[in-house]
């Protein structure tokens, strides 16, 4: 890693996996004949292309994308896009391995890739974002299809997003297909698929909680982020009894004892795209910290008192100082809505403390199953409803989550769900390409 610190996000998520994996190679040495190690850490492809789009006032622009097609051992590379300035080849490289493992977690036939661009969508016009989007696709077209990949969004792609990539695929390929997830409803979407990441975390939470004799009506919850994630997140909380107290964006974060008001969250965010700090002109009891005014190094959001964190922004956005406050203010379970929110030093802390600690790859598998669901209806034809796609999300959560249990049991580290996760999501997928020969 020190040798190739541009990659330094990736070399800490493929360390975070190789760690737990000790057991499973101590017991099963025929692992390391393979050489599965050097084999699974390589991507079978990435992808780097320009990306020239022509805004508003006719400036010609450059972006750079990426596509990063990780493994299909177990079926063709499914993951999202982001667009936000701090994409590089390391964040996609990243996402992309641990989509590898997420995706065999959920039990369901998709291999792992992540793709993006360091486009910054704040401030764009709609103009733009579609120029931007037409022109992404105009590459990106050519890599993907319906059982080879297929891409989903992630921070800063939605259903917006989607629609314009869609329809330059379509354009460019003259097929109508189930290549992007995430669709709208009325044109090959899939119902849930938007609340799915939130919901699915929650739902792993109440099985955590469940399995220790405990459950979420009552709780306090800290929850990070004002995206997707984080507002559906905080709409479950509320159907299932808790009550989530904060969210937060990248200028900063509310912090309202009583309650977030879901409805004003989802009017800022999703309708009218404006800042956080505009929440306290209908809830002036709430309290607004800038980033400017966190304490150095911290995050504010993990300082409040809470039984329960969802931490649901971006990589990295909880450090060992913020795992220490959450501990001292009585948090008891930590579930990742994003990818890898939490730094190592921090994941130490809360396996250390014992508290129930979900990883990304377990507890936000619930997208991606969600797509893997969409992809099913698009395949078939036919939509299922609302119910129907939740019920099969709750039970893919409650498989995830046995399955990452009983793992932890097998190695004999009982509770430990970074271990669970990364043996049962890393076995299916070994075999998997062991079987396939030297591929
Ligand atoms: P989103 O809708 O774009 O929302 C992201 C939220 O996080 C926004 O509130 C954003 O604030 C904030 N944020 C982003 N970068 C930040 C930074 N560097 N510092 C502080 N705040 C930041 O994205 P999302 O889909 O909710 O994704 C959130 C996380 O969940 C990501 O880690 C993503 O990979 C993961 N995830 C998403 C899905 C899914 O289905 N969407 C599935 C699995 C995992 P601003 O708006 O101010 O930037």
């Amino acid at each position: 890693a020190k040798s190739s610190p541009s990659q330094s996000e990736f070399y800490q998520a493929v360390l975070e996996v190789l760690e737990s994996l000790s057991p499973l190679f101590e017991k099963e040495k025929h692992y390391l004949d393979q050489n599965i190690i050097e084999r699974i850490v390589e991507p079978e492809r990435q992808i780097m292309f320009r990306v020239t789009w022509v805004d508003d006032k006719g400036k010609i622009n450059v972006n750079k994308g990426y596509r990063v097609e990780f493994n299909s051992a177990i079926g063709p590379y499914k993951g999202g896009l982001r667009f936000h300035p701090s994409v590089s080849a390391s964040i996609i490289k990243f996402l992309g391995f641990e989509q590898t493992f997420k995706n065999s977690l959920t039990g369901l036939a998709i291999g792992g890739g992540k793709g993006g661009s360091d486009f910054d969508p704040k401030g764009k016009s709609d103009n733009e974002i579609m120029s931007f989007c037409q022109a992404f696709m105009s590459e990106l077209y050519r890599h993907i299809g319906p059982t080879i990949d297929v891409p989903a969004g992630d921070i800063g792609v939605g259903g917006r997003e989607i629609g314009y990539l869609f329809g330059q695929y379509k354009r460019l390929t003259g097929r109508y297909e189930g290549v992007l997830t995430g669709k709208r409803i009325p044109w090959g979407g899939s119902l849930v698929r938007t609340e799915a990441t939130g919901y699915g975390a929650v739902y792993f939470a109440q099985n955590m909680l469940q399995n220790a004799g405990d459950h979420l009506d009552g709780k306090i919850c800290a929850v990070s982020g004002a995206g997707n994630v984080a507002i559906y997140t905080i709409e479950k909380l509320y159907q299932l009894g808790a009550t989530p107290v904060t969210c937060s964006d990248s200028r900063g974060m509310i912090y309202h004892k009583s309650g977030i008001n879901l409805e004003t969250l989802k009017q800022l965010k999703e309708k009218q795209q404006a800042p956080l700090q505009n929440y306290l002109q209908t809830h002036p009891d709430a309290v607004y910290k800038p980033v400017a005014d966190y304490a150095p190094g911290r995050n504010e959001v993990w300082s409040v008192p809470c039984d329960l964190a969802f931490p649901s922004a971006t990589q990295n956005e909880l450090n060992q100082a913020d795992a220490l406050a959450l501990l001292a203010n009585g948090c008891k379970l930590v579930a990742e809505g994003a990818n890898m929110p939490s730094t190592p030093e921090a994941v130490e802390e809360f396996l250390k403390a014992r508290i129930h600690y979900a990883p990304g790859k377990a507890a936000n598998a619930g997208g991606v199953a969600t797509s893997q669901l969409e992809m099913a209806q698009n395949a078939s034809m036919i939509q299922w409803s609302f119910d129907e796609v939740d019920l099969r999300l709750k039970n893919i959560m409650k498989n995830i989550f046995t399955s990452a249990w009983e793992t932890a049991d097998e190695f004999n580290q009982p509770g430990n769900l970074v271990l669970g996760a990364n043996i049962a999501g890393f076995r299916k997928v070994a075999d998997a390409m062991i079987d396939q020969g030297a591929v």
